[in-house]
């Protein structure tokens, strides 16, 4: 991929309102950890650049795995027992394995990876934060 692509930095408000466009900044999946700096804009109330799972903007409404990864995930912030925890994280990360082959980054030119964000984005509300990680 082209190195010389404009990324756009979401801090700023001077990104394109009416297409995709690639970003400084790389949003991680909550659910598969899968890595994008593709964003877009949302035009309506509350609207603003938007990042997304590149798996499940890629194969939409195919994406039962996907589904299923995230809903076992919201599931394991309610409170259970540890066993139920346990077994719960064990069948996340064989899910994750897997599924390796479906977990593609998306990542064009030399986006920032200190500035990434996990969540629903949009807007006033992105919060860039530095990644603890060492990559
Ligand atoms: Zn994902």
């Amino acid at each position: 991929m082209s190195d010389t692509v404009k990324l756009y930095d979401l801090t700023k408000d001077d990104f394109p309102r009416s297409q995709t466009f690639r970003s400084l900044q790389v949003y991680e999946c909550p659910v598969c950890g899968a890595l994008t700096n593709s964003a877009y804009y949302a035009n309506c109330i509350m609207g603003g650049a938007r990042m997304g799972c590149p798996l499940v903007r890629s194969i939409q409404g195919k994406n039962e795995w996907h589904k299923t990864l995230a809903l076992k995930r919201e599931l394991l912030r309610a409170p259970h027992p540890a066993s139920y925890k346990s077994e719960m994280e064990k069948e996340i990360e064989e899910s994750l394995r897997v599924h390796a082959d479906k977990i593609i980054n998306d990542i064009v030119g030399s986006p920032d990876f200190s500035q990434r964000a996990k969540g629903r984005l949009g807007g006033p509300f992105i919060t860039w934060s530095v990644s603890n990680s060492t990559d």
